[in-house]
């Protein structure tokens, strides 16, 4: 069985059985927060549970990381749309302890694009092109300092309502447990 038949087998079991009733709920967030975390597997379920969120309750982007990289891309337009759009009034950048974009080699990273078949000439050719890869495949080298970043990139954005608290918290991903790096409410 492929991955896909996997997944359509157990999604019309869900959908016969009716488990798609109790995560009923609207498209506007319950607790207005707009989270920005990591993709990490290890917070799937994790993050979630252990901030009491339930389906419905806030809007959830993902990325590798927890970062903006870009001010006019697309996970710094998911958190306007939030605001403007679903009455999102705070933002939280939740990062977490043990992260695989922190201190990532990028020449490593290369190495293993290159290991899964895109040729020398691709990079080099890139690189040509102006496009940096080793600075924009690196992370960052300290999970605080990324999330204290982060958060700074969301309040100083010209398209950021000067009333909107933006946290920063970052998780044990063992534990669930959150530090707070940035307490929003102290800098509105
Ligand atoms: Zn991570």
């Amino acid at each position: 069985m492929t991955k896909l038949e996997e997944i359509l087998r157990d999604n019309n079991e869900f959908v016969e059985n009716k488990e798609y009733e109790k995560f009923s709920t609207s498209k506007k967030p319950n607790k207005k927060i707009v989270i920005l975390s990591c993709m990490d597997t290890r917070l799937t379920s994790l993050l979630p549970s252990a901030m009491n969120i339930k389906n419905g309750d806030v809007k959830l982007i993902k990325n590798a990381g927890a970062v903006i990289t870009h001010p006019f891309g697309s996970t710094m337009r998911s958190i306007i749309v939030s605001i403007c759009e679903f009455d999102v009034d705070e933002v939280m950048v939740v990062g977490h302890y043990e992260c695989g974009m922190c201190n990532e080699n990028t020449d490593e990273m290369i190495e293993k694009i290159k290991e899964k078949g895109i040729s020398e000439e691709v990079i080099s050719t890139l690189e040509n092109a102006g496009i940096d890869l080793r600075t924009w495949l690196h992370g960052f080298d300290s999970v605080e300092q990324s999330i204290k970043d982060t958060v700074k990139t969301i309040k100083n954005h010209p398209l950021i309502p000067s009333d909107i608290a933006v946290h920063g918290l970052a998780m044990n991903p063992a534990t669930g447990k959150i530090d707070v790096i940035v307490n929003g409410y102290e800098d509105k």
